[in-house]
């Protein structure tokens, strides 16, 4: 059984005298910086010239900063840029003003697995990673709970790294729901996994399919549309709270049966052989390798597959359908990071 860290095993008093700065102030930095304020934390924000999060961050009583100076005054420094983003700002304004001994913290392990950024020897690299989008790490620590999270150390120059993440942590609430052991290899190849082959990728392709195989057969597409997308949402629900037994519980026992015979049809030993490739080039660098490169050279391949797939039909029905029912509209702010990572 893996090693899970509640409130008991975490001391805030380690960060008493600390300065905290969160860089960033999107989906994970607001509700970070916030959290840790209201535990008691000295924090500012740090934030590019001209950010329009500035204004948010004051409003919200937070001491806003360059990423210079936020980086320069203070001992822990969470990077909650962008991913993409994140290897340029490091070489240019948080490298050249960090001092021996301070944190350097992540909520994604990505830039440090694969060598995009490279802290010096005398520099604690930890990572405190949420396993929920920033707005529920915010809304959860207002009601007295919280998100769980994941804490890995890369480098302990100090001695005391994983007790500064763990305080950290406390500080952002997670620990009220437990804090897992993990690294940052596992981290990383988990999270970019699960998004590739399951969640976004799998998940995605899994409803297309099967809209357009209806459709395809000259079905109404808004029949497709309830039956093979808007209901994935109730069946996952039932997953999520009870497992795949409650969910079969809850279904008819013909969507049952159905389900068991028919299921291992659509998902095949050819599909497992294909997770495993998948899973290889995660493991070999493979996929971080284009990724980075298709970033450098000004995402045109990523920009053309999303126009593909925001011209689906599936999408243009979506929206009428989606129209009608304003209740829908109300959870669907844009979640960056479903998996949380
Ligand atoms: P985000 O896109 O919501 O916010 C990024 C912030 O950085 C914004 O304030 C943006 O204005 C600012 N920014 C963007 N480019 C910049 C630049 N070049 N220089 C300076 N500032 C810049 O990002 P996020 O989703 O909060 O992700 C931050 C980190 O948290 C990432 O490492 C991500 O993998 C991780 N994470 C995200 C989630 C999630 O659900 N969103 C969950 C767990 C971990
Ligand atoms: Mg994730």
């Amino acid at each position: 059984m893996a090693r899970v860290y509640y409130d008991k095993d975490a001391d805030l008093t380690l960060l008493e005298g600390k300065k905290v700065a969160i860089l960033g102030y999107g989906s994970q930095g607001h509700a970070h910086a916030l959290n840790l304020k209201e535990s008691g934390v000295n924090v500012c924000v740090g934030l590019r010239d001209g950010s329009s999060s500035a204004a948010k961050a004051s409003q919200a009583g937070l001491e806003v900063l360059s990423i210079a100076d936020a980086t320069k005054q203070s001992d822990i420094i969470m990077i909650l840029l962008p991913d993409t983003e994140q290897a340029k700002v490091y070489k240019e304004s948080i490298e050249p003003n960090l001092q021996p001994g301070n944190s350097i913290a992540f909520a994604h392990g990505f830039n440090i697995l694969y060598e995009q950024i490279k802290p010096s020897a005398d520099i604690d690299v930890w990572m405190i990673a949420p396993k929920g989008p920033g707005h529920l790490v915010r809304r959860t620590y207002e009601a007295g709970q919280a998100v769980p999270a994941l804490v890995a150390v890369h480098q302990d120059a100090t001695g005391n790294a994983h007790d500064i993440a763990m305080a950290y942590a406390k500080g952002i609430g997670s620990t009220r729901a437990g804090v897992l052991e993990t690294t940052f290899k596992e981290e990383t190849e988990t999270d970019l996994f699960g998004e590739q082959a399951v969640l976004c990728g799998g998940v995605e392709e899994l409803i297309k399919a099967g809209f357009e195989t209806l459709v395809a057969a000259g079905y109404q597409p808004e029949s497709a549309y309830f039956e093979t997308l808007h209901e994935v949402k109730l069946i996952v629900d039932l997953i999520y709270e009870g497992g795949i037994e409650a969910m079969n519980y809850s279904v008819s026992t013909t969507a049952e049966y159905g389900g068991y015979t028919r299921g291992p049809r659509v998902i095949t030993d050819a599909t497992k052989a294909e997770m495993g490739k998948i899973l290889g080039e995660i493991q070999s660098g493979e996929f971080a390798r284009e990724w980075i490169e298709e970033n450098n050279s000004g995402l045109e391949n990523y920009k053309k597959l999303q126009k593909q797939t925001n011209d689906h039909q599936v999408e243009k029905v979506g929206k009428v359908l989606r129209d009608l029912m304003p209740f829908i509209g109300q959870g669907s702010k844009k979640v960056q990071d479903v998996s949380g990572g």
